[in-house]
């Protein structure tokens, strides 16, 4: 087994990862910048170092800290959590460079999905269904890019290979349109992602966002813990999910699963991952692979009882999985409301103190927060303080829960999203399921 990591990640993902460690014997270094020396996995690791001021630049995203970090406390594996370095394949390589672990896949892979038009490519070749589309990156022949445009038909989106956290994407209506869309996207990836590659696919109106989760060992074993919705997002930001997805069956999760398990199997998947799907009328269309742990990654452990963040340790140390395909059951439901600090009005950050703190309790009630009494919510990170979970046995019940909770719950000193979620569970198209990518924006008027 491991004998100590570094997690090179803050808050409740870091705290998460430290409890997977310590149930486990695993002993923990936590990193942290100038901002973060109050954080709760911190003040609970075996050992901490600090590797920086507050800009994550110079802190978690400081390669040279985070190795020195690993060698001087004599760490032998480095976990990236979510964010970050996580889908940094550079980063994977030094870290396995530098003799240690990197708990992730291996740094091809990480290169190989992140460059979305050789994942769609890789993909496509293992029998997963994708969006019909370019087929490769678009040239600079202003002729063909028109025709490749009319066969797919309009509408169309033009997505930067280098895109992530929904940027770098433009959608074209009309062909009056295309050219124009085609160089400023083109521009705008190269000053944002270092890499003017672009393509271009048929624009989904009224998608569903269902993503499959998967872990793989490194002895050729892979295996599928089902989906997840995520439709109910914001500016291509998540805030709620739900397992399982409202309306697919058990026919349609087996198909899937194995399709995702084998192309696991296929590309040389290690660790674990997630297959992100746009669903429209009955059909799956890929977008993306994600290659590390997702922030919803709890609903799934909520109805299949795998711990997945020990999974992820475990196929780190070179073991085989703890379960067989036919080991999964899915169980109940689960929904994840995400807690932000921020203005539920206009969504703007809202760091600061926090006066006072109640966490909700009972059946089927699991917060994954690194928050407390008086914590100071720094001004230099992502917003998210939390994840409220609930389970039920039906999705009624989950969702019943997860209105009590968030009744339950204090968070006073700062605003948070809580009443947004409120309204949500409240709302007769979520209570219904099944909304696509576009509801809540509509609903919010945006
Ligand atoms: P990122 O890596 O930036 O998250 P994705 O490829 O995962 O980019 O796409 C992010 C979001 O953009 C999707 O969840 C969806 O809302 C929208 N999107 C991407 N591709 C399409 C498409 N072909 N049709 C409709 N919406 C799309």
């Amino acid at each position: 087994m491991l004998k100590k990591i570094v997690i090179a990640n803050r808050g409740e993902i870091a705290l998460r990862i430290l409890r997977a460690c310590h149930e486990m014997g695993i002993k923990t270094v936590a990193v942290y910048s100038t901002a973060d020396r109050d954080l709760k996995h911190v003040l609970l690791a075996d050992e901490s170092v600090c590797i920086g001021p507050p800009p994550s630049t110079d802190s978690y995203l400081n390669v040279p800290a985070l190795i020195s970090a690993a060698e001087v406390t004599d760490a032998v594996a480095i976990h990236p959590g979510y964010g970050f370095l996580s889908e940094n394949a550079d980063f994977a390589e030094r870290v396995e460079q530098s003799g240690f672990i990197f708990i992730g896949p291996k740094a091809d892979t990480i290169r190989a999905m992140g460059d979305k038009v050789s994942a769609i490519e890789a993909m496509k070749k293992a029998g997963i269904p994708c969006v019909p589309g370019s087929d490769g990156p678009l040239g600079e022949d202003d002729k063909t890019n028109m025709e490749i445009a009319s066969r797919i038909g309009y509408p169309i989106i033009i997505k930067a290979a280098g895109g992530g956290g929904g940027r770098g994407m433009r959608v074209v209506h009309s062909e009056a349109n295309l050219l124009s869309a085609i160089s400023l996207t083109r521009s705008e990836a190269a000053a944002n992602f270092g890499n003017n590659m672009v393509y271009m696919e048929k624009y989904l109106e009224t998608p569903r966002h269902i993503e499959f989760q998967v872990l793989a060992d490194t002895h050729g074993n892979a295996i599928c813990l089902g989906e997840r919705d995520c439709s109910m997002q914001r500016r291509h930001q998540k805030v709620i999910e739900e397992a399982p997805a409202p309306g697919i069956t058990e026919e349609i999760r087996q198909r899937m699963g194995e399709l995702c398990a084998k192309a696991c199997i296929d590309i040389g998947y290690r660790g674990v991952g997630t297959f992100e799907f746009l669903y429209e009328n009955g059909n799956f269309y890929f977008i993306e692979m994600n290659t590390r742990v997702q922030v919803e990654h709890p609903v799934t452990e909520e109805i299949t009882g795998v711990d997945i963040i020990r999974e992820q340790l475990l196929i780190a140390a070179g073991e085989s999985l703890s379960y067989r395909q036919q080991d999964i059951k899915i169980q109940g439901h689960a929904i994840e409301c995400r807690i932000n600090a921020e203005d539920p009005n206009n969504f703007m950050p809202c760091p600061g103190t926090i006066e006072e703190f109640h966490a909700p309790g009972g059946p089927g009630i699991r917060m994954d927060t690194h928050i407390y009494n008086k914590y100071r919510v720094p001004p230099n990170y992502d917003s998210m303080i939390g994840k409220l979970i609930a389970y039920g046995h039906t999705r009624d019940s989950a969702i019943r829960r997860m209105r009590m909770a968030l009744s339950e719950i204090v968070i006073e000193g700062i605003k948070t999203n809580i009443p947004l979620h409120c309204d949500l569970l409240d709302d007769s198209a979520f209570q219904a399921g099944g909304t696509n990518i576009h509801y809540l924006e509509k609903k919010l008027g945006l």
